[in-house]
C-alpha cells in the first residue's frame, strides 16, 4: 500500500469532483488538516470516513486502496494482494508496539530504582517524605507493568507446539505462564497439552 500514491489519488479526485481541501473537510465533519494529511500520504482516512469519502470522490474502497481506478476484472486480485499487505503492516506494526512494551517497561523499572537508590541515601529517621515516595514509585511501578502486560498478550498469538493451534491466552493464563522472551508456556484450548508456545505477530 503506497500512502503517497494514495493521497496523490485523492487529491486529484477531490479537483475532479470540484471540491476544496476545506470543502471536502466539511462534508465529512473532518478538519481540513486531516484532509491536508490523508493528501500528503502521512496517513489515511480513518475507517469512519472511508466510505463517505469514496462515495463524494465516486471511487469504490478497493480504488482508494490501490491509489487508482481499479479495473473490474482486476479488483479480486487487487483487493487480495491489499489485504496480505494490510496484514503484513498490522504484523509490523505489532512488533514495533511490542519493542514499545518493552522500553517503556525497561524505563519504568531503572527509573524505579534510581528514585529507590536516592530517597534511600536521603533518608532520616525523621522525614516521612521517603516513605511516600517508595509508594508512589511502587504504585506507578506497577500500574505500568498491568498495562504494559495486558498491552502484551493482547498483542499478536501463540501457536501450539503439539498441533500449531493458535490462540490467544486469557490475562489470567498468560500471568500464570512462565515466559522467556516471547515464548511462554501454556496449555493449548485445542488439545490441552502444555508446550512452549511462541508468540506471533
Ligand atoms: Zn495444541
Amino acid at each position: 500500500m503506497d500512502l503517497r500514491k494514495i493521497g496523490r489519488f485523492i487529491a486529484a479526485k477531490r479537483q475532479e469532483n470540484s471540491y476544496t481541501q476545506e470543502s471536502l473537510a466539511e462534508a465529512l465533519d473532518v478538519s481540513n488538516r486531516s484532509v491536508s494529511k490523508w493528501e500528503r500520504g502521512i496517513c489515511l482516512p480513518d475507517s469512519g470516513h472511508m466510505a463517505e469519502l469514496c462515495k463524494l470522490l465516486k471511487i469504490s474502497i478497493n480504488d482508494l486502496f490501490n491509489g487508482e481506478k481499479v479495473d473490474m476484472k482486476d479488483a479480486n486480485k487487487k483487493s487480495e494482494q491489499l489485504l496480505i499487505e494490510m496484514t503484513k503492516r498490522q504484523e509490523a506494526n505489532n512488533k514495533r508496539a511490542y519493542a514499545n512494551i518493552c522500553i517503556v517497561a525497561v524505563g519504568a523499572m531503572l527509573l524505579y530504582f534510581t528514585v529507590i537508590g536516592i530517597t534511600a541515601r536521603c533518608m532520616t529517621k525523621e522525614d516521612f517524605w521517603p516513605i511516600l515516595i517508595v509508594v508512589a514509585a511502587t504504585l506507578i511501578l506497577l500500574i505500568t507493568f498491568f498495562f504494559a502486560f495486558r498491552t502484551e498478550v493482547d498483542l499478536g498469538h501463540y501457536a501450539c507446539k503439539h498441533c500449531g493451534h493458535k490462540f490467544t491466552p486469557t490475562y489470567g493464563q498468560a500471568a500464570r505462564a512462565i515466559h522467556v522472551g516471547t515464548t511462554r508456556y501454556l496449555k493449548c484450548p485445542k488439545c490441552h497439552k502444555r508446550s512452549w508456545s511462541k508468540k506471533h505477530f
